[in-house]
């Protein structure tokens, strides 16, 4: 069962958001400071962490810095204003989304289960020693290297997270959201327009290979089809 690590003072809205999460079938455990939700990460085996900035004795940001570093569990940060996530963004800290209060906790359910997903499909791919096979494109994520038959696809690392991301899930239409949230996170500056040239520098290189496999779909977004 996924673990949930609540760091939030305001008790009334931390005991709300675990509730939320319980019906869901998450086990949470709640910290009222920064101080205690890092003794709770370092002592418990936490899945996902959802951080209040503005806390005693720690910060979330400082939280969200301190768990970076030995640990890539999906991080959602919770300001109370809009200028708190500037800071958030500018200073890199690794979180992987954010709210702003006040915000229904039904939305901020479907975030935990979104980052979730995305987090166990990449676990169950390293698990497999982070190699992936699609079509005649073979991927192998502890290395970050990549090969067409035989011969290495030579990438940057973003266009190798772009890649790995759409064939990890062959068919499946990603819309330039899910991308963005999916390669980037909030942690990178990305907007539509450099997705579109992310996406025309694969092509091209897979195109070398002869290889047509990155898909528009209308409308909608991008999928990797090796058909
Ligand atoms: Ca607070």
């Amino acid at each position: 069962m996924s673990k949930i690590l609540i760091v939030e003072d305001e008790k009334e809205l931390a005991t709300i958001l675990g509730a939320y999460l319980s019906v869901e079938g998450f086990e949470t455990i709640i910290a009222n400071d920064g101080e205690a939700g890092l003794t709770e990460f370092a002592n418990s085996d936490i899945s996902m962490a959802l951080l209040d900035i503005m806390l005693p004795k720690v910060d979330g940001i400082e939280v969200c810095k301190k768990i970076r570093e030995t640990s890539d569990i999906p991080v959602i940060m919770i300001s109370a204003k809009d200028g708190e996530m500037d800071k958030v963004v500018a200073l890199g800290i690794g979180a992987d989304d954010y709210v702003t209060k006040p915000f229904s906790p039904l939305e901020l359910v479907a975030r935990v289960k979104a980052q979730l997903r995305r987090y166990q499909g990449l676990q169950g791919h390293k698990k497999a020693e982070g190699e992936l096979v699609a079509g005649r494109l073979r991927m192998n994520k502890s290395s970050y290297t990549a090969w067409v038959d035989q011969e290495k696809l030579i990438l940057t690392t973003k266009e190798f997270e772009l890649l790995y991301f759409l064939a990890s899930s062959i068919d499946q239409v990603f819309s330039k959201t899910q991308i963005y949230e999916g390669v980037w996170g909030y942690t990178g500056i990305c907007d539509d327009n450099s997705i579109t040239v992310y996406i025309k520098r694969l092509r091209e290189k897979l195109g070398q290979f002869g290889l047509e496999y990155i898909k528009t779909v209308w409308g909608a977004g991008y999928k990797l089809s090796v058909s």
